[in-house]
Order: structure tokens, then C-alpha cells, then sequence
């Protein structure tokens, strides 16, 4: 959505595809179904996290979300469980989460975006020297603004550059209690735990207190699961439940598989194109990733550069 408003902005016409039945890619919210309690209806964050802030036209933008309630800074220390017990708290940076969801962010982003298809999946993009087909569209460039290796399924694989970046998968697992029965914490960072990484307090991420943990798998175990992410839950009950030591059993479950959750390193340059083709690519594993700051400025500056070579 960034790179689309950035070219706007400097006079080119853009078209957004997305295969999503809704607009936020890994910025993931969904609403809760068929739980069992009242918490029908209300939203969960089952992608990012949240996100971080230290470019200043970055922090702009955010303070301006702030102010339309968009965004609320969220917290800046998390709990650490080290070796089978909780070692204490870590402060860090500031966290930002939605109170709508983070999906919610890129919605607001997405304003004033009138030319954009959902539900759309590019099968193949044939790129001529200055034209791209795709689907059933014509332009002069096309940007791709996801993962390499998802870029790569659209492409003759030796058009795209080597870049050689790893991606890992994550298992996200949302569980809905009863009632909050865990220690006032807003998330806790999980090492040394063979099933999973991080465990964040939904509630306490989106203001409403809301008993609903989402646990994420760590990429080893994830990775062993990408067929059947639900067979990742008995394990990862288990170990939400022994690392908060909550007695009650979750009322509702849910595994969500992020098969490129994250690149494992990035690189320094903030988009990449091609030397001849009219073709791009941005994302978190550009601008010094992998966050989602990085997929903000990286998405930026490929719309600029498009926008500089419109005639
Ligand atoms: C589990 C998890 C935890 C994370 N935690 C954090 C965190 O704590 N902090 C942080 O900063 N970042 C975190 N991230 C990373 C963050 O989500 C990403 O950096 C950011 O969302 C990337 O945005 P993007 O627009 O570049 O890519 P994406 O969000 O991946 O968007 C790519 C879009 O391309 C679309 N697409 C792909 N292929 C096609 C096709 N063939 N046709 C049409 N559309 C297609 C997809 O539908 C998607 O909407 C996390 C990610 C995950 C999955």
C-alpha cells in the first residue's frame, strides 16, 4: 500500500493486486468464530506481532495514527522464561499494536487507493522491455511487494536477483480462555523451549483485556507441520499453559501456518530493480529488515522509483 501511495503521490497510476480476500498480508487480523464464548466477534492479531519505530518519517506516520486512533503504543518491556522458568522483564523499544487489529493499519494505509483487486492471485507476470502482462491487466512496470520465493513463483526464476535470503515459517496459535488466570504480563519471550518462541497477550496488545494468548512455534517445530499446523496444538497448549502455569484449558484454538513468516536476515538496500526490465521488488527482506518498518520504507522507495521513471 506504501509503494502504491508513494507513486501516486508523484503523478503514476497504480493498480493494487492482492490474492487476500482482504487487504494486510502478514499484518493478519482476523475475527474470532464459533468459540463458545462471548468473545465472538472480536478481533485477534495472528500475524506480526507488532512493530517498532525509528525511522523519523516512519515515526510521522505513526504519531498521525496515533492521533486517529489507528495505533496505540503498546508496551515496551515483555517477560523472558529462560530454561524452564520466568527469569524477570526486558526492556526494549516501544511497541505498537492496532486496536482494531494490525490489519487495520494497512486498511488506513490503503485510503485514497481506489484502483485495488482482493482476491486476485497471480498465476504468472510476462514482463517486455517496457510493458508487464499479468492476469488480465496491461501496465508499463509492476512492483512486487511480498516475499522473494512468492515473486519467484510468478517469474522466470533467473530474472529475479540472487539474493540467497532464507525464509522461516512460523506456526501462530491463538487460544481463547475463559478467564485471565495468567500473570500480568503483555507478552513473554520463550527461549530454550523445544515447541514455541514468544507468547503475546492479546488483551493487553489491543486494550480490552481480552482473555486470548497467541503463541508462535518455533521454526524448527513449525517446520515439521507446515502440512498440518492443527497437529502442532496439543504440544503448544501444553507449553503455553506450563510457561504461564494456567491450570484451565484453552476454550478455543486455532493454527494459522506462515509458511515465509519472516527472512532470516535482510539486506541494506531498500528495494531492488531490475536493469532492464520494468519490474521491482520490495519488502521486509529490503531496508534492512525484517520488520515491518522495513516493508514501510522499502515499499516507499520502489514507489518512488517507479514514479521517477513515468514519463
Ligand atoms: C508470525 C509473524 C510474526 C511477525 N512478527 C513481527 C513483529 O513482531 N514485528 C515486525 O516488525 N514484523 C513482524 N513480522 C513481519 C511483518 O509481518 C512483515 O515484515 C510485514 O508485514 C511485511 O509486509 P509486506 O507488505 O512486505 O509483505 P506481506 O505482508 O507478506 O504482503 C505480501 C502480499 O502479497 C500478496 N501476494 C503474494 N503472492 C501473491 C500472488 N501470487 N498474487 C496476488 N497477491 C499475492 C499476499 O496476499 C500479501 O498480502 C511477523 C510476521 C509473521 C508472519
Amino acid at each position: 500500500m506504501t509503494a502504491a501511495q508513494s507513486a501516486m503521490q508523484a503523478g503514476a497510476q497504480v493498480k493494487v493486486v492482492d490474492r487476500g480476500r482482504r487487504i494486510g498480508g502478514r499484518m493478519a487480523s482476523r475475527r474470532l468464530r464459533d468459540t463458545g464464548t462471548p468473545l465472538d466477534g472480536r478481533i485477534v492479531d495472528y500475524g506480526a506481532s507488532y512493530f517498532t519505530v525509528s525511522d523519523p518519517d516512519f515515526r510521522a506516520l505513526v504519531e498521525s495514527m496515533i492521533e486517529a486512533e489507528v495505533v496505540r503504543p503498546w508496551t515496551d518491556t515483555f517477560h523472558v522464561h529462560n530454561e524452564g522458568s520466568m527469569v524477570g522483564v526486558k526492556t526494549g523499544p516501544m511497541r505498537y499494536a492496532a486496536p482494531g487489529g494490525l490489519r487495520s493499519i494497512v486498511e488506513h494505509l490503503a485510503s485514497g487507493i481506489e484502483d485495488l483487486d482482493t482476491e486476485t492471485h497471480l498465476e504468472r507476470i510476462e514482463i517486455g522491455d517496457d510493458s508487464v502482462r499479468a492476469h488480465d491487466y496491461r501496465a508499463g512496470s509492476v512492483g512486487l511487494c511480498m516475499p522473494q520465493p512468492q515473486a519467484a513463483r510468478l517469474l522466470d526464476p533467473e530474472v529475479l536477483p540472487d539474493t540467497d535470503i532464507t525464509w522461516e515459517p512460523v506456526i501462530a496459535v491463538t487460544l481463547v480462555f475463559e478467564d485471565r488466570t495468567w500473570i500480568e504480563m503483555d507478552g513473554v519471550f520463550v527461549n530454550d523451549d523445544p515447541v514455541i518462541t514468544w507468547i503475546a497477550d492479546d488483551g493487553k496488545r489491543r486494550g480490552d483485556d481480552a482473555p486470548v494468548l497467541v503463541a508462535h512455534v518455533n521454526p524448527v517445530f513449525a517446520a515439521g507441520h507446515l502440512d498440518d499446523p492443527s497437529g502442532v496444538l496439543p504440544n503448544a497448549i501444553a507449553a503455553v499453559r506450563r510457561v504461564l502455569e494456567i491450570d484451565a484449558l484453552p476454550s478455543w484454538t486455532w493454527a494459522h501456518r506462515w509458511s515465509l513468516a519472516r527472512p532470516i536476515a535482510a539486506l541494506e538496500a531498500d528495494f531492488w530493480s531490475h536493469p532492464e526490465l520494468p519490474l521491482g521488488l520490495a519488502g521486509d527482506a529490503w531496508a534492512g529488515g525484517p520488520r515491518v518498518e522495513a516493508a514501510w520504507l522499502s515499499g516507499r522507495a520502489l514507489g518512488r522509483h517507479f514514479a521517477a521513471q513515468t514519463p
